[in-house]
């Protein structure tokens, strides 16, 4: 089973793919989680993102791109991914389709988180105090949220067209957006 997640930054993705990871054993296919990763280990590719994620822009699509073609290449992720921040504009999409259809395995389901952005700032703004996230600071959460808006959020309507687009009422517990998407899971489970 492939999974995509979107929804803006807050709304619970990574949370709620962790959980999908365990209960269903795919791979949570995180770009920002690798981006991180890198920055910790100081390669090449950290050291050169590690500006560009402070300010809460986007990594350049090359980069973005050329690191999924060789995450989604990975053992792991053979048996099926949940994929949790990319694509994040229509170029990145664009590229996921093709990558998609050359390895021949195609989106199953597609969530979108739907929450208000209010709610997603106090979540990153209480998330900062707890882990001190570089980019969880005012400034960079509003140039993060200003980029979901114009250039991620129409993606839900080219997902749409697919018919694999499943709504998620995300401002609510974690407890209740997972069963939310359990039972989604489940229908393309048995579909
Ligand atoms: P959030 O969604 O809360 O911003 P992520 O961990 O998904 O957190 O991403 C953190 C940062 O990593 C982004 O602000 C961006 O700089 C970079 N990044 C992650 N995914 C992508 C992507 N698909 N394209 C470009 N940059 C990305």
């Amino acid at each position: 089973m492939n999974i995509l997640l979107l929804g803006p930054q807050g709304s619970g993705k990574g949370t709620q793919a962790k959980r999908i990871r365990e209960e269903y054993g795919l791979a949570h296919v995180s770009t920002g989680d690798m981006f991180r990763a890198a920055i910790a280990r100081r390669t090449p590719l950290g050291l050169e993102v590690e500006p560009i994620l402070a300010r809460g822009a986007l990594v350049p699509d090359p980069l973005t791109i050329g690191l999924m073609r060789e995450r989604l290449a990975e053992e792991d992720a053979t048996a099926g991914f949940i994929l949790d921040g990319f694509p994040r504009n229509a170029a990145q999409a664009e590229a996921l389709d093709e990558l998609l259809s050359e390895l021949a395995r195609p989106l199953d389901v597609v969530f979108e988180f739907q929450i208000a952005d209010d709610v997603c700032i106090e979540r990153m703004l209480k998330r900062a105090r707890a882990e001190g996230r570089p980019d969880d600071t005012p400034e960079a959460i509003g140039t993060r949220l200003a980029i979901y808006h114009s250039e991620t959020a129409p993606l839900v309507e080219h997902y749409r067209t697919t018919g694999k687009l499943v709504g998620v009422h995300a401002d609510r517990e974690i407890g209740a957006v997972w069963a939310e998407i359990q039972s989604a899971l489940e229908q393309v489970h048995v579909a």
